[in-house]
């Protein structure tokens, strides 16, 4: 048995901003279910919820600070969670990095480097809590001080480090590398600074004994400029440490046999039911109502990231053939104003919904029969992997998780009963075109196309899965 202190800014259902907290919320159970001994460390916001209070354990001080250290547990599981409480730099209103009108923490940098010393303590069982893990396991940059600091502690656990968003890097002045009281020791090109100034994610990156990130195609992916941004050198320095797992989804809440958001369940043996849900979509949507039309789903953050000019791009050409488009999602204004337009008119082709919907969402991934994706990068993504369970057959461009979890159908692949979606390469809307014309002729064959909602249904996208994998990891380090 492991013992693994897995720290985190967010955890789900505690707090949320994006998909490390699914991921948070997720692994530690998938591990405690293979016999792990983990527990989650993330700082005590006040806007945590669905956890029992937290029960005093101790204080610790650390740069002339008292911290309490509270525990309390994950819903409805075993897995401890402690939280650091400094209520002078956490209880306050707002989410992890945003105050309430969404301008981030001023004294952010002071935030995660007063919980990167904690973890740290926690880490070198200095807090009385007789308790010292084997694998430190650090998320993203506001945990990048953690590495660095053991580096320079004897007898220390292992640690290892996941990006989930490389854009993402805790990058401050100089000023404030003194000013945090930062060792002196771990200030050089080879450790905390980065271009004469404080990085937080270099510490991750310079001083993990391994380091992870969320897909195996990302791996490859962040050693180049184009997704290192600036990174890309000391990754590559890095390569025979790094690895990509990719994330699980979880089951319970996006299962098709027992959906209680869609309108009717259906399993792989009953697909023929989907189509009910096509139909109550379509309703739903004010779309004409046909079971044969292709109808093509979309839900995601409406950024650049996402690909939606790809989209925009292709719409005129898709409102001359016979099929229909829904999409949910809300984002830049530009985007959602350009996609609108295009709803006006073609009233009977495209249904746009600018909002967040859960209900929606479940629903456009069973009703729908394919699903875009043609994000310009992507560490994992969650959709193509929904939608895949859904026997939505996604058409995703070739990256990052997209590239690792969806097997484009060519006549191999569907052969040898793998193939599950559709995959193009250049981030051109030609070739996003092409693609899409390509499923519509598969669709046309109805024999072939369950075929390939079958694979698709039958993939393992369990996090137990992943968390073998991460086990794996920690006993190899
Ligand atoms: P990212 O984390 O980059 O936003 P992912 O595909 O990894 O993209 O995960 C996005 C998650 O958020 C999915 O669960 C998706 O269904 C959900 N989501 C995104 N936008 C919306 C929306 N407008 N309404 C409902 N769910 C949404």
């Amino acid at each position: 048995m492991k013992k693994i202190l897995f720290a985190s800014s967010e955890t789900h259902p505690l707090i949320k901003t994006g998909g490390l907290a699914d991921v948070a919320g997720s692994l530690p159970i998938a591990l405690t279910s293979l016999g792990q001994d983990v527990r989650i460390i993330m700082p005590n916001y006040q806007s945590i919820k669905n956890c029992e209070p937290g029960r005093y354990l101790c204080t610790v001080r650390v740069n002339n600070a008292d911290v309490n250290l509270l525990e309390t547990h994950l819903p409805d599981s075993e897995v401890i969670v402690w939280l650091v409480d400094f209520p002078a730099l956490f209880n306050q209103p707002g989410n992890p990095y945003n105050d309430e009108s969404g301008n981030p923490w001023p004294d952010i940098g002071d935030r995660f480097a007063l919980f990167c010393r904690i973890v740290t303590e926690v880490a070198m069982n200095r807090a009385y809590l007789d308790w010292k893990p084997d694998v430190v396991h650090c998320n993203d940059w506001q945990t990048g001080l953690v590495p660095a600091l053991l580096s320079l502690e004897e007898n220390r656990p292992a640690t290892v480090f996941t990006i989930h968003n490389m854009a993402y890097q805790g990058v401050f002045p100089s000023s404030a590398y003194t000013q945090l009281n930062l060792p002196g020791q771990l200030w050089h090109p080879d450790g905390l600074e980065y271009h004469g100034m404080l990085s937080f994610i270099k510490g991750g990156l310079s001083f993990s004994d391994w380091i992870t990130t969320v897909s195996p195609t990302y791996a490859q992916e962040i050693q180049t400029p184009e997704f290192g941004y600036g990174l890309e050198g000391l990754l590559a320095h890095r390569q025979h440490t790094l690895s990509g797992i990719i994330n699980g989804i979880d089951l319970t809440v996006w299962n098709p046999e027992s959906d209680q958001k869609i309108a009717q369940t259906y399993t792989v043996r009953t697909l023929n039911k989907k189509v009910l849900n096509k139909t109550a979509l379509q309703a739903r949507l004010g779309l004409p109502v046909s079971a044969d039309l292709p109808l093509f789903g979309l839900i995601g953050r409406l950024v650049d990231q996402k690909g939606i000019d790809l989209v925009l791009n292709c719409l005129k050409e898709m409102a001359k053939m016979p099929l229909q488009f829904a999409l949910l999602g809300s984002g830049d204004t530009s985007i959602q104003v350009r996609l609108q337009d295009f709803a006006r008119l073609y009233p009977d082709k495209f249904s746009i919904t600018i909002g967040y919907d859960e209900n929606l969402a479940h629903q456009i991934e069973a009703g729908a029969d394919m699903f875009l994706m043609p994000s310009r990068f992507e560490p994992c993504g969650l959709n193509q992997m929904y939608s895949q369970r859904y026997g939505t057959l996604p058409i995703v461009r070739k990256t990052g998780g997209l590239a690792d979890t969806v097997v484009d159908a060519l006549p191999d692949t569907i052969q040898d009963g793998t193939a599950s979606g559709f995959v193009f390469s250049e981030a051109v809307p030609g070739a996003l075109m092409e693609t899409i014309k390509r499923a519509l002729v598969l669709h046309a064959n109805r024999p072939l196309w369950q075929k390939l909602q079958r694979n698709a249904m039958g993939k393992d996208f369990s996090w137990e899965n992943s968390a073998n994998q991460y086990l794996a990891l920690y006993r190899a380090i």
